[in-house]
């Protein structure tokens, strides 16, 4: 199975089997309730107009406005958003924070623009959807290829086109404009802490823990830097130009800086290259996927090693490939636990913003840890109690509480 959506809904399906799911409720939770596509024109630096291709898939809002990122890739299709957005629905509600899913793209490979294109595609994508997003209605954030810079001129767009200041409409903001303190390590940090919660479990000395990374973007960074503070050693690195392995370690903030410079981890001092086929196959004890879909499947999940994957990219695994690693005792964070920790904060922002009061990065931290380690162990309590893999230990906490909103707004079979 490829097809992400078809993915999605099989998980539901799965899960729903499982709680005897009122049908009606399944139903509405196994389809988006809202796909926007829209066909905008930038104008282009040689002065030629290109028509752009975005989508906006809106899941479920049962629990509170759709909640979700925007991303930029050549890959982005209608069927990519309405997956990406029924998992963060699921998401939202491992945290128990009270959005609903959505999720955004264009499909345009962003490395081919120019700033100023980059810029006015963004500006145009907003006024596009400005009439389906707001504060209490759909609140996007960074995703693949978008960044706090992005969010600034989506903001500045969609307050002109509005005329009033809004800031909780999007999140993930520089800090000038209402960001959080804390929002751009989020993710990583919050993939750490349930990759710490799970060595606590399985007994793993995260001082002698190694771990390779595939990709060494926003997420993938911050979860090398913070894990190695955390104590382990990181000895495999790998984005879509080239790899970094070395097996004595490398340094995760040198990585980082060498990234900055030179786009890519491939050169990086004292490593040799290596391939994604051999980094999943490596002899280490995390591996932690921090790019796209799809990447650990039937052909690959019999060749690994390692004793946990924390799944920093949404979707990475197949469920086929699942199967194959909880037959082999490897214990997978899913995505929609392992990377909660960007939306978490994109919540504290989204507060602060409402309240106009802010915090500090302590304060945004300690909250983080808190929601993370109770949606760690949540979801671990139920995967031992039915038995089974901690992804549908965690779905099944989580369409819980998106069926208990559905049936209180009297959505339930009668
Ligand atoms: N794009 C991130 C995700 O997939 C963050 C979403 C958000 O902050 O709304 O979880």
């Amino acid at each position: 199975m490829s097809d992400v959506f078809e993915i999605a809904q099989s998980q539901i399906d799965k899960v729903a089997k499982q709680l005897n799911l009122d049908p009606g409720l399944h139903a509405i939770i196994r389809e988006p309730k809202k796909v926007i596509e829209v066909n905008f024109p930038v104008r282009m630096d040689d002065g030629s107009v290109q028509v752009f291709k975005g989508f906006r898939g809106q899941h479920n809002n049962a629990v509170g406005p759709y909640k979700g990122g925007i991303r930029f890739h050549q890959d982005v299709t209608y069927e990519e958003v309405k997956a990406l957005s029924t998992w963060m629905s699921i998401k939202c509600s491992v945290t128990g924070i009270p959005y609903g899913g959505g999720k955004g793209g264009i499909k345009v490979d962003p490395r081919k623009l120019s700033e100023g294109e980059l810029e006015r595609m963004s500006r145009a994508f907003i006024k596009a959807i400005a009439n389906d997003i707001g504060d209490a209605i759909d609140i996007p954030a960074p995703d693949v290829n978008t960044n706090p810079k992005i969010m600034g001129w989506m903001l500045d767009e969609y307050e002109a086109i509005k005329n009033r200041s809004e800031p909780g409409v999007l999140t993930g903001k520089p800090i000038s404009l209402g960001g959080s303190l804390g929002r751009t390590a989020a993710t990583g940090r919050g993939v750490d802490i349930t990759t710490r919660e799970a060595c606590k479990k399985l007994g793993i000395d995260m001082d002698k823990a190694t771990v390779a990374i595939q990709g060494y973007g926003n997420v993938g960074s911050y979860a090398g830097m913070i894990i190695q503070d955390m104590g382990c050693n990181v000895t495999a690195v790998i984005d879509v130009y080239g790899g970094a392995y070395n097996p004595d370690g490398m340094c995760a903030y040198e990585l980082d800086a060498f990234v900055k410079e030179n786009g890519t981890v491939k050169g990086f001092p004292g490593s040799k290259d290596i391939t994604n086929e051999d980094l999943f196959a490596l002899d280490v004890d995390i591996l932690i996927p921090a790019a796209l879909e799809n990447v650990i499947t039937k052909d690959n999940a019999g060749d690994i090693k390692a004793k946990i994957i924390s799944e920093a990219a949404n979707g990475p695994t197949t469920p086929e490939a699942d199967d194959i690693l909880f037959e082999n005792g490897v214990h997978v964070i899913p995505d929609v636990l392992a990377n909660a920790g960007g939306v978490t904060v994109s919540y504290m922002e989204w507060i602060q913003n409402n309240y106009g009061l802010y915090w500090t990065e302590e304060e945004v931290n300690e909250r983080l840890e808190e929601l993370m380690v109770k949606a760690y162990s949540d979801g671990y309590e139920m995967a031992e109690k039915h038995k089974v893999d901690m992804r549908t230990g965690v779905y099944l906490n989580s369409i819980n509480k998106i069926a208990l909103a559905l049936k209180d707004r009297g959505w339930a079979t009668k």
